[in-house]
């Protein structure tokens, strides 16, 4: 390294910087406890800060302390963050634990049975074949988990993992074909160790600042869910299919169209039945809702027992017999109750953008006139808004469909 970069130096600022890391780490799950992959890499992070203050220490310290024990550590520090990447992703199993302590066991038994570790370069070997596979396994964790969170922050450590863990393989290529002296303790000031050394100080790094990167994205997500979600019946809440809505009616040419439903004669369900069965027809009506909502569509829950759907590019023939399918369907739900099954109908008003016009409060008093004509004309039925241009005015009327 020519005194450019010193080995011990770049040792020590990477375990500060671990060290920082692992307690930042620790502070923020002891605020959010529940969170326990947070704790498994801070605890990561404390085992890789030991690591490196050992093996900074070498030659100054006992042989076992910074090259036996030190690297059981490093493994013990990998297995930990596995750990928590299993647990990041809700894919953790009963064993897991055992298993992110397995890689730094089997460096124990191998240290304490043979003389395999005494060779520096079969050290490295293990070391990299174990990090290798860890780390693996946390980009094919990471790659199931992305599409039920799709953080941005999940797809970098993916990236980042594997081509950490691709760097591990061409250090075990190294190893095999220009092998060091293998009595080697300290490590040698060469380019290779030094250019190794600043790629694992970057992993780590990047890795921390990506972790808490990650924990903040997720509670922002998780958050944003809450807001945008009825707590009953986990479709969209009012506020959100506004948000959704506006969108997609700016500069809307392409059509598109509104159904509201409205649960016919609810309130005597609640009298009737109780309170929570009605919650429990709710949730089986939004359920039916989503069924049949065709994909790209926006379905939520707007009141009560009010209901919306609004489909992108569709026409009210369309959106009608969207619309009767959902009624159908609802016509044939039993909702178990102690007082009997419940049965419900649903009424729906239905309109689009070509005759009721691409502003949100214009589409949305169509399809509420017609929901009403739906409910006048007797409920359980479809009504559509229709509107005819006179050459005195306009005139609006309502088709019943079925
Ligand atoms: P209509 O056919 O004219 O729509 O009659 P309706 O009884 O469905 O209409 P109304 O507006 O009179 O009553 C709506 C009922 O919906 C009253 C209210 O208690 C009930 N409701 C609103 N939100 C909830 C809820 O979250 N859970 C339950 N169980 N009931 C609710
Ligand atoms: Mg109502
Ligand atoms: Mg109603």
């Amino acid at each position: 390294m020519g005194g450019f970069l010193d080995i011990s130096t770049l040792l020590f600022t990477v375990a500060a910087a671990t060290f920082c890391i692992c307690v930042s780490l620790i502070l923020i799950w002891s605020s959010a406890r529940r969170e326990t992959c947070i704790l498994s890499w801070g605890v990561a992070f404390g085992l890789a800060f030991l690591t490196m203050a050992l093996v900074a220490l070498r030659g100054h310290i006992p042989h076992f302390l910074s090259v036996t024990a030190a690297d059981a550590i490093l493994l013990a520090s990998f297995g930990s963050l596995w750990l928590g990447y299993r647990q990041f992703t809700g894919f953790n199993g009963r064993f897991d634990r055992w298993i992110a302590g397995a890689g730094a066991l089997f460096w124990v038994v191998l240290a304490a049975t043979g003389s395999l570790l005494d060779d520096m370069n079969a050290r490295s070997i293990v070391l990299s074949a174990i990090e290798f596979v860890y780390f693996l396994s946390i980009v094919i964790d990471l790659v199931r988990h992305y599409s039920d969170e799709p953080l941005p922050s999940v797809g970098l450590t993916t990236v980042l993992v594997g081509a950490h863990a691709a760097v591990q393989l061409y250090r075990i290529a190294v190893s095999i074909t220009a092998p060091l002296d293998p009595a080697t303790i300290v490590l040698p000031n060469t380019l290779f160790m030094g250019l190794g050394l600043i790629e694992s100080s970057v992993f780590v790094v990047f890795l921390g600042l990506l972790q808490l990167v990650l924990i903040g994205q997720r509670s922002e997500r998780r958050y944003r869910i809450v807001a945008e979600t009825d707590s009953l019946t986990g479709l969209a809440n009012r506020r959100h299919f506004l948000e959704r809505i506006g969108p997609a009616l700016i500069g809307n040419d392409e059509g598109g169209a509104l159904i509201l439903f409205d649960i016919d004669h609810f309130k005597s369900v609640n009298d009737t039945h109780g309170h929570p069965t009605g919650d429990r027809a709710l949730v089986a009506f939004a359920a039916t809702l989503a069924a049949a909502a065709p994909a790209g569509s926006i379905a939520a829950r707007i009141g009560g027992e009010e209901f919306a759907l609004f489909l992108p590019k569709a026409g009210t023939e369309e959106a009608a017999r969207v619309a009767d399918r959902v009624r159908l369907v609802t016509a044939d739900l039993r909702i178990p109750a102690n007082t009997g099954a419940v049965s419900l109908t649903v009424s729906c008003g239905v309109a689009d953008i070509v005759e009721a016009g691409p502003d949100f409060q214009n589409l949305h008093a169509a399809a509420d006139g017609a929901l009403y004509a739906a409910k006048s004309a007797g409920r359980n039925q479809i009504v559509v808004h229709r509107q005819h241009q006179r050459c005195n005015g306009t005139q609006v009327a309502m088709a019943r469909l079925s």
